[in-house]
């Protein structure tokens, strides 16, 4: 099975009572970034999310409003590096309490003083590393030499100490995609449950020359796409086939919805073009139809999963093949 069947069964669930209420557009999930502190400064990384003093973190009753606000029945913990979040413990075991789920993406380096041990493995929480490529290049990503063996030294010990595992990389301009193959293979040595690949998409205020523009990325995820079913890739088959420029979706922005130290960001993950102080101001004061509709610049280049994979589950029903691929994709993955 691709996902876990009570990850699977919640978010079917949360669709159902939003069908039910009329509800056209909602959030799957929520991206809680708690801290703009960091211990590394990755070069595809925007300044102010890493650089932000600690004592600036958000209070956990914050966060946690945040959760309830939202509804999302994922809560993806990110940052700056959330392991550094000295109240992470009380958070991760409350927003387990509300009966939702948590992906923890981290850089791991500090797993071994900050998790094992403090925060046990649930059924609910999956350890999310952050490794883009092999040795050379992850620590060429990340400005520093010995993340790439830390992480995966990490990586192992969480798999021994029973947490569920995932990995996310991010597909870049200048990377190889027999390297990816090559991460996969490593990573499926390891156990890991499962393994994000993302194109990578410039933030407005990163001026580094990394990224891919839309052809560029049709490209490498044709690639990708001839070795995806040997892996436990999470990125659907029709999200593989959307990257590789082979469909079309408008997007989703809302379906990912981000709350942040300095309010809920929109419209979405990567633009931050205005902040909002309360769930409601942000969500009835984005244009959702204008950004659905791709047509401002900052859209051209982007096919972000958390975009566009909501996009592939509201398309489901109009084609009852991608519907028996997605089920095969779960099911028998
Ligand atoms: S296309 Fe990309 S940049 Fe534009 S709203 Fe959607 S997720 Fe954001």
């Amino acid at each position: 099975m691709r996902m876990p069947l009570h990850i699977t069964v919640d978010t079917f669930k949360h669709q159902v009572r939003n069908a039910l209420k009329g509800h056209k557009r909602y959030p799957f999930v929520l991206m809680l970034e708690p801290l703009y502190t960091c211990n590394l400064a990755c070069i595809g990384c925007s300044i102010e999310r890493h650089t932000g003093k600690l004592k600036d973190r958000l209070p956990v009753a914050k966060c946690l409003q945040a959760v309830d606000d939202c509804g999302a029945p994922i809560v993806s913990i990110c940052g700056g590096e959330p392991t550094i979040y000295p109240e992470l413990p009380e958070l991760i075991s409350e927003i387990i309490r509300r009966k939702r789920h948590i992906y923890l993406c981290t850089n791991a380096l500090l797993l071994d003083k900050k998790v094992f041990g403090k925060i046990p493995p649930h059924k609910r929480l999956t350890i999310n590393v952050h490794l883009d490529g092999l040795r050379e290049t992850h620590d060429y990503v990340c400005a520093r030499d010995g993340v790439f063996d830390k992480a995966i030294e990490m990586m192992k010990e969480a798999k021994q100490r029973g947490y569920h595992l995932w990995a996310n990389t991010t597909v870049f301009k200048e990377t190889d995609i027999e390297e990816v193959e090559k991460l996969c293979a490593l990573l499926k040595e390891i156990g890991v449950d499962g393994h994000l690949l993302s194109p990578g998409y410039q933030y407005e205020s990163v001026k580094q020359d990394i990224f891919l523009t839309r052809k560029d990325t049709e490209n490498k995820f044709r690639r990708v796409l001839a070795f995806a079913d040997h892996y436990r890739l999470t990125s659907t088959p029709m999200f593989l086939e959307f990257a590789a420029g082979m469909r079309d979706y408008e997007c989703s922005p809302w379906s990912t919805v981000t709350y942040t130290p300095l309010g809920w960001k929109g419209p979405c993950y990567l633009i931050g073009k205005q902040h909002f102080d309360t769930w409601e101001e942000f969500w009835n004061g984005v244009d959702w139809d204008y950004w659905e509709s791709r047509q401002d610049d900052l859209c051209q280049n982007c096919s972000m999963h958390s975009g566009f994979e909501a996009s592939v589950t509201r398309n489901l029903h109009k084609n009852p093949r991608d519907l028996a691929r997605m089920v095969a994709w779960q099911f028998l993955g």
